[in-house]
């Protein structure tokens, strides 16, 4: 099922805490939703899963409206909410149960949804245990559980992996990427990392608008500008290599970032690259290159630079 959000505004008294945005999500996606605190993607979230409504704006879900058809669209949403409120002192075989009821699964099949969610969710060892006994990595298996055991098409998670220890985290962004092959999926986070391990696509927010669309791949890209080669070169004095470096017409600057290891810091002149002239011109001049290295812009850099106010 697709997604399309269209110019949603969320006011929180005279806070705007969603400010006319629009995306889309095509079925089969997973997408990352990145922004700092308190940006507005719990909001926008929680609008597309019908629990609150905006005023302005729409939301279309496999065509369906928020405004018109809610119920439709709830069916086909599970939703992992920030913090994932569990019922502790029930095991995870009656909290599922009773999930499972409130979405109205016809009674007989929710004994085979159940043992489905717990194979799927990795819960065969601990199905019998209070859920205020498991871990947090555990409970968040469970809270993933709760949110697919009605097989909805589309799944939404509010900071999935807040407040897991490095293992849990990366075993739930595994469990996700799988769930993720068969299901649309919206997941926020405020941690680049994240959702560039998980995610097809990146969607930044800022202060409730919308400030980046698109892959990893193609957000450096886009904060790359012109290209910045790191050289080390040796064979020669570092006066006589800066003088060569010049002759190169695709050039644009030169800075020396080590005079012992000679090395160089170059950036080309926009949309060209310097990298053959380079080498040429050492070949020519018999000297020999220690590194030739493009230096990527990192995309934490690119994240701070958007999101700093
Ligand atoms: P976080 O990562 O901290 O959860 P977020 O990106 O999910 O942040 P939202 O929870 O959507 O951000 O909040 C956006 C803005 O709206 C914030 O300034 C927040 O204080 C405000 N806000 C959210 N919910 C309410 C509410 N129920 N009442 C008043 N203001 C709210």
């Amino acid at each position: 099922m697709d997604i399309v959000v269209e110019h949603l505004t969320k006011r929180y008294g005279p806070q705007k805490a969603v400010d006319n945005v629009s995306f889309r999500v095509k079925a089969g996606e997973v997408l990352g939703f990145l922004g700092p605190n308190g940006a507005g993607k719990t909001t926008t979230m929680k609008a597309i899963a019908c629990f609150i409504k905006p005023e302005e704006g729409d939301i279309l879900v496999g065509g369906y409206s928020i405004h018109e058809h809610p119920e439709i669209i709830k069916k086909n949403i599970g939703y992992l909410a920030e913090n994932n409120p569990l019922y502790q002192e029930m095991n995870i075989i009656d909290f599922l149960e009773f999930i499972a009821k409130i979405h109205g699964i016809p009674k007989y099949l929710i004994p085979e949804r159940i043992l489905d969610m717990i194979r799927t969710c990795g819960l065969e060892g601990e199905k019998h245990k209070l859920i205020g006994e498991l871990s947090k990595g555990y409970q968040q298996r469970v809270g993933l559980a709760q949110a697919l055991i009605h097989d909805p098409d589309i799944l939404i998670l509010d900071e999935p992996t807040t407040g897991l220890d490095p293992n849990q985290i990366v075993e739930i962004r595994e469990l996700i990427k799988r769930i993720g092959k068969e299901k649309t999926v919206i997941l926020s986070s405020h941690i680049l990392a994240e959702v560039e391990a998980t995610c097809d696509r990146i969607l930044i927010i800022n202060n409730g608008r919308i400030v980046v669309d698109g892959t990893a791949a193609e957000l450096r890209k886009q904060a790359q500008g012109n290209e910045i080669l790191k050289l080390g070169v040796q064979g020669g004095s570092v006066d006589d290599i800066f003088e060569h470096l010049f002759e190169i017409e695709t050039i644009d600057s030169i800075d020396l970032l080590d005079v012992e290891k000679q090395l160089f810091e170059i950036q080309s002149l926009p949309d060209t690259s310097s990298v053959k002239a380079i080498f040429d011109s050492c070949v020519r001049n018999n000297y020999y290159i220690t590194e030739l290295t493009p230096t990527e812009t990192k995309l934490e850099d690119i994240f701070r630079d958007l999101t700093l106010h």
